[in-house]
């Protein structure tokens, strides 16, 4: 029997891999191929070594609050090189020239420790009674069950008011999805806000006593940071996904430009490609799915082409850290989009994860473009690496240029989950299921992290291995 993964990104080679336990499981015979357009594996994830420095093109981390990755992790045998991060465990938001510590205990959307929140000049003294003011607001919204699905916008503003919409919940945490908040679904992308506020009515009540509910360290077995990487980045991760597939199981220079049925399986084709499958995984942005289901599922195709997807690039640059006027004393900042600039968001790579710079330099990872700043993603590299440069001399205080500079773009790579995401998803579901053999994995659907693409992997390869194997 022959199944076909097409991508070699973290979602493609995760579904190859638990295909193949899954196979060894049932003690089946099966074929496995992986068909990756690009000459490369790991799709965004793209750890580059130059000269000391470990510069990770794509994603820098993943969170280990949810399971999957760190398990495969665990199962490839990389458990002694996940790494945590450094000392200095805090992070700034930009206002004006400068950069603002976020205030100790503030979570997100809104502070659960008074002092900090009072002193910050972050917020105007306005703006901070207006968040206070969440103590005493009733419930609303969706934590009515109304129906009504709010966005990220709607609900913060509800919550705690404008100024904590622009100046915090946008930047962190419509800056992980690089999305616009007035469109993001915060059913589909930060649930717990929705639930803390059914549980408690305030989230800074709810906030309060999550944080106090947490076990303190050292109380259980192994510990991960909320972030952790790999020793020698991200890249190890398809790398060891590769190593533990069959030789000649993962094929590059593969694109896939079409899909038809034949018989009770598939063919797929492209350039100089002619391959029979009983079973598929499509492993890429959705986008590129409905591209391959077009001729095969008209429904299919047309939800999965209405799920947004924004560009972004990052700009990694090193400078000797005698030329960075700023002490760097935390993992990075985020720039909310009112500030007007070029830059989104900025990580002290060198230290937020220890090795990745030599001791006299700093490695700065910057991001530009998403769905708050499309524009930039299309600017080309010179005028990209001004604008960036800029933004960081104004705000870190540049004094000499970068010795090392590495721009990435990642177009369309960002998926966008919009008002109604989730009952989008729900029917993906349900047209899928009425074609045998075919799954889907990836970013587009359940989640954009890396551990929620490696929990779309394990479930694509067991709807796979139930239409394989019975
Ligand atoms: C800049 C950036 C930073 C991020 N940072 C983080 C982070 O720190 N932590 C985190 O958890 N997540 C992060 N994410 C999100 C996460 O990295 C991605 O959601 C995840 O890696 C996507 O993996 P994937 O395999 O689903 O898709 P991709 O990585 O996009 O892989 C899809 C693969 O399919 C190939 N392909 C496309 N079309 C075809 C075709 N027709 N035929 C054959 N092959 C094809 C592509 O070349 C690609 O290799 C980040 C994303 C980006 C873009």
């Amino acid at each position: 029997m022959q199944a076909l993964v097409v991508g070699a990104g973290i979602s493609g080679l995760a579904t190859a891999w638990y295909l193949q336990r899954e196979a060894a499981r049932r003690e089946r015979d099966l074929d496995i191929t992986v068909l990756e357009a690009d000459d490369r594996v790991g799709g965004v994830i793209n750890t580059e070594n130059v000269d000391g420095f470990i510069c990770e093109l794509g994603p820098d981390s993943f969170i280990s609050e949810k399971p999957w990755a760190l398990a495969l992790c665990r199962e490839l045998g990389l458990e002694q090189r996940v790494l945590g991060t450094g000392p200095r465990r805090r992070s700034f938001i930009a206002r004006g020239h400068r950069l603002h510590p976020i205030p100790d205990g503030f979570q997100m959307l809104a502070p659960t420790r008074l002092a900090p929140f009072l002193t910050t000049p972050l917020f105007s003294p306005l703006g901070k009674l207006r968040m206070g003011m969440d103590l005493l607001l009733p419930r609303g919204g969706q934590s009515k069950n109304d129906g009504n699905e709010e966005t990220l916008a709607e609900f913060v503003r509800r919550r705690l008011g404008n100024e904590a919409l622009e100046r915090a919940a946008q930047p962190l945490v419509g800056g992980i999805y690089t999305s616009d908040p007035e469109k993001l679904s915060l059913q589909a992308t930060m649930p717990r806000f929705i639930e803390m506020e059914r549980k408690h009515r305030s989230l800074i009540l709810g906030m309060y006593k999550a944080r106090r509910a947490m076990p303190p360290a050292n109380t259980t077995g192994p510990r991960y940071d909320l972030f952790v990487s790999l020793t020698d980045g991200m890249g190890e991760l398809p790398a060891a996904l590769v190593k533990a597939l069959p030789d000649g199981c993962v094929r590059t220079g593969q694109r896939v430009e079409s899909l038809q049925h034949d018989g009770d399986g598939y063919l797929l084709g492209g350039p100089e490609l002619q391959l029979r499958a009983d079973a598929v995984c499509l492993a890429l942005p959705s986008h590129a799915s409905g591209q391959l289901t077009a001729g095969i599922a008209a429904e299919l195709t047309t939800e999965l082409n209405a799920i947004d997807y924004a560009s972004t690039a990052t700009i990694n640059l090193a400078f000797a850290r005698r030329d960075v006027t700023h002490p760097l004393d935390g993992f990075g900042f985020v720039v909310p989009a009112v500030e007007g600039r070029t830059l989104l968001a900025c990580t002290f790579s060198h230290e937020k994860f220890p090795g990745r710079a030599p001791s006299d330099q700093v490695l700065l990872r910057a991001f530009a473009g998403g769905a708050m700043q499309p524009g930039a993603a299309l600017l080309d590299d010179e005028q990209l690496l001004a604008a960036v440069t800029h933004d960081l001399s104004e705000l870190l205080g540049l004094k000499g240029p970068p010795l090392h500079v590495r721009i990435s773009r990642h177009p369309r790579a960002m998926a966008q989950y919009g008002r109604g995401h989730l009952q989008r998803v729900d029917r993906i579901e349900k047209h899928v299921e009425a074609l045998p053999g075919l799954a889907l994995a990836g970013n587009g659907y359940r989640g954009i992290g890396i551990p929620d693409c490696v929990h779309s992997a394990e479930l694509a390869a067991e709807r796979m291995a139930a239409h394989l194997f019975g």
